[in-house]
């Protein structure tokens, strides 16, 4: 999607910092950490959110999969993993999204 800062990252018109990258995949450190580890880990496709039925089951699983291996290859043992929906939600960034955080207590969720 022309406009999508999460597009332009997988096409490599925005620099990242990257952690991890396989064919459907791409995972990169957020640029405003909330915990000392904060990867953000997207599908290289553009779908906008889990309400999105473009972000289909097998998209979901590419996630799954790829987020077993960054939590694995970065020593990763402890975390939470959040996805926003909706500007209510929280979400900013409108291209399907998984944020990793780790290395802290993470506090309630309310
Ligand atoms: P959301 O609020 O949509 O769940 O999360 C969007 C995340 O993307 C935020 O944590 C924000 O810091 C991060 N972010 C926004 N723009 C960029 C960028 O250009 N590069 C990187 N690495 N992260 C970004
Ligand atoms: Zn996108």
């Amino acid at each position: 999607m022309k406009e999508c800062i999460f597009c332009k990252i997988v096409a490599g018109e925005i620099p990242s910092d990257k952690v991890y990258e396989d064919a459907h995949v791409l995972a990169f450190k957020d640029i405003t950490p909330l915990a000392p580890q904060h990867i953000l880990v997207i599908p290289k496709i553009h779908c906008a959110s889990v309400k999105d039925s473009k972000c289909t089951p097998e998209v979901f699983s590419q996630i799954s999969q790829a987020v077993q291996k960054i939590t694995s290859q970065e020593n990763i043992e402890e975390f939470r993993l959040v996805t926003n929906a909706g500007e209510q939600g929280g979400q900013t960034v409108f291209h399907l999204h998984f944020h990793i955080l780790a290395g802290r207590q993470m506090r309630s969720m309310g």
